[in-house]
């Protein structure tokens, strides 16, 4: 190909917290009855005034530690205008100028460094939902989202591919969810990414960005982010090869067509009139408040890692596997420890988690000890042993045989006790009633 891509990405974390950001509603909305999360705030009411939630802001400061952001001292809200039936007020409270966290980074497998330029806290809007009533088109408004603490991270263009967009969401996702601040579900709309794409002559010498850019949206799946990339960048190749300059626009991904669609032209900052937000005073931090923050971090990925590749004899890609999740490696160094008491190794132990396909939501870590303590007792019969054993409890037991042969089947419930005494109990009934069946076969 001819050209680069050059592709930055926004993407847009709703928090978990108990509450909204500005009001005291519950941020818990989804699947509830429209409209019964909602309170004079966050409908935008005239007279209503905001109160910031402080936990929702710890936690944007959080995800933007754990992305190595710097966190400047001062920090303010800013209002961003703009006209839409989702959005009550007519503006949104964002931050403009002075967002909470600046100028931090996050490194790819093959060692490229994506650099984040700012990690800021806005309040989400209502949710729009167009369908029919009485056979009129109607476009219905629920306001249980309005307000949800939502924070948005923003790359600058530095991926070069779709891989690496790809990667870089799931990492995040991982690191929101390590962190414990969002269920970052894409299909429930938790995490909403906004890729944006343009290119440049691969020939070209100095690294300017393109004239133009087009922002993707109606993205709700790692695959779909990926696609309509790849839509993209072979589109605007088109346009480009044609002599002509793609559109500076949105477009959203459509699954059925598989292709881009033009949403409408880009607005530009300026169109926002941005402005303070003068009903909520700009926030100061003390060093100690955002070392204090540091320290109550939840250990992330990356570190969890390193010290399972130092503490654990468990193969590197199984400690990447027992890491993913923080349930699961929390599970597995419970099971760790309880099976030091038993004699069972970290690495038998990860064996069993990996390739048993255990069930966190079923499973003690205490029970996986017994799962494993109890296979390795089966194990060690293997058929041959078994089948010694089984000879051994036939021959000294010749009127059982003879009964069973009568037709007395019921006796053979008998022959596997006595199977299960000789194995002291660490046989698998299911087999070895399947020798007996087999040797209590007459005149074989
Ligand atoms: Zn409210
Ligand atoms: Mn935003």
């Amino acid at each position: 190909m001819n050209y680069e891509p050059v592709i930055g990405l926004e993407v847009h974390v709703e928090l978990a917290t108990a509450s909204k950001m500005f009001c005291r509603c519950s941020a818990d909305y989804f699947g509830k009855e429209p409209n019964t999360h909602t309170c004079p705030v966050c409908l935008g009411l005239p007279g209503a005034l905001p109160v910031a939630n402080k936990k929702a802001i710890e936690w944007c400061v959080a995800i933007g530690l754990a992305l190595s952001c710097e966190i400047p001292l001062s920090s303010k809200f800013d209002r961003k205008n703009y006209f839409y039936p989702d959005l009550p007020k007519g503006y949104q409270i964002s931050q403009y100028d002075m967002p909470f966290c600046v100028n931090g980074s996050l490194t790819l497998k093959n060692g490229r460094k994506i650099t984040i330029q700012r990690v800021h806290m806005e309040e989400d809007t209502a949710k729009l939902t167009h369908t029919t009533v009485d056979g009129a088109k109607v476009s219905l408004v629920d306001f249980n989202r309005s307000g949800v603490p939502l924070v948005e991270i923003v790359t600058a263009p530095d991926f070069e591919n779709s891989e690496e967009v790809v990667e870089y969401l799931k990492k995040l996702q991982q690191l929101v969810r390590y962190l414990g601040v969002s269920n970052a579900d894409l299909e429930k709309g938790d995490m909403r990414l906004e890729p944006n794409v343009s290119l440049r002559k691969a020939s070209q010498v100095s690294k300017d960005l393109p004239s133009y850019k087009v922002e993707l949206k109606n993205i709700n799946s790692f695959k779909f982010a990926q696609k309509a990339i790849e839509y993209e960048v072979k589109r605007q190749a088109e346009i480009l090869d044609s002599k002509k300059t793609p559109l500076q626009e949105t477009r959203g991904w459509n699954e059925s067509s598989q292709s881009t669609v033009s949403q409408r032209s880009k607005e530009e900052a300026h169109d926002y009139r941005y402005f303070p937000e003068p009903d909520i005073p700009p926030l100061n931090w003390h060093e100690a408040q955002i070392k204090k923050l540091k320290l109550s971090m939840q250990e992330l990925p990356a570190a969890k890692l390193k010290r399972f590749q130092k503490d654990y004899e468990v193969r590197d890609q199984d400690v990447e596997l027992l890491t993913r999740q923080r349930e699961i490696a929390d599970f597995f160094e419970e099971a760790v420890k309880v099976g030091l008491k038993y004699n069972i190794s970290s690495k038998a132990i990860a064996n069993f988690i990996i390739n048993k396909k255990v069930d966190f939501s079923k499973t003690l870590p205490a029970g996986l000890i017994k799962n494993i303590v109890n296979s390795a007792k089966t194990q060690a019969f293997d058929d041959e042993k078994l089948e010694k054993i089984v000879e051994k409890v036939l021959s000294e037991n010749q009127q059982a045989v003879f009964d069973y042969q009568k037709g007395k089947t019921a006796v053979i419930m008998f022959l596997i006790g006595q199977v299960q005494k000789e194995a002291k109990g660490a046989a698998d009934p299911a087999q070895v009633k399947a020798i007996l069946i087999e040797k209590l076969k007459p005149n074989r």
